[in-house]
């Protein structure tokens, strides 16, 4: 092996993860029983954040997809995420006069085999800092409904139960933790 090539190599590596620490992240998608059925790649784009989806095991048809404000897939029901996710205060449906929800997507479509694999797109959310991001605080989520979504019954197109679940959150190491230690605790007075 040439030692160069090696090491430019390796710095290449080095300078990418950095530079995608907040454009991009790898979501793992678990249905109900806790096996892994898939994966979500988001990326970050001039207008949205994309998805790229792909999913096994599931009913052949039209099933539900959207972005939930808590980054908690607790089964069976996945109810710890939330509502989907809508920092701005609109209905829910792609076809509501007073939608979308910030996190709503496109109905996805399962082959006859059960199998998902489609490219999707949120406009207006963002990987960065923000009101709109799919980061903010611990992150959001992003779950798969057994039904379709109807576009615009609320609150979440009369979409049936909620059978998959991937959490959406930062994949930089060290995450900040958001409870700085209490100063006050380091100034208990000290009698005698
Ligand atoms: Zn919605």
């Amino acid at each position: 092996m040439r030692p160069v090539l090696l090491f430019l190599l390796t710095s290449f590596l080095l300078v990418s993860c950095q530079s995608n620490a907040e454009t991009s992240a790898t979501v793992e998608m678990y249905n109900t029983s806790g096996d892994m059925v898939g994966t979500a790649e988001l990326k970050e784009g001039a207008d949205g954040v994309s998805v790229k989806l792909k999913l096994e095991g599931l009913t052949p048809g039209f099933h539900g997809i959207a972005v939930h404000e808590y980054a908690k897939c607790e089964a069976p029901d996945f109810k710890s995420a939330g509502n989907h996710l809508d920092p701005e205060g609109k209905e829910h449906g792609l076809m509501h006069p007073k939608g979308p929800h910030l996190g709503d997507l496109p109905n996805i479509e399962a082959d006859g085999s059960g199998v998902v694999d489609v490219e999707l797109m949120l406009p207006g959310a963002t990987l960065k800092e923000g009101k709109k991001s799919l980061l903010r605080g611990e992150g959001t989520s992003l779950i798969v409904s057994d039904s379709q979504d109807d576009g615009v019954s609320q609150p979440s197109g009369d979409s049936g139960a909620r059978i998959i679940c991937g959490v959406i959150k930062p994949e930089k190491a060290g995450e900040s933790t958001e409870t700085p230690t209490d100063p006050t605790e380091f100034n208990e007075e000290q009698e005698g």
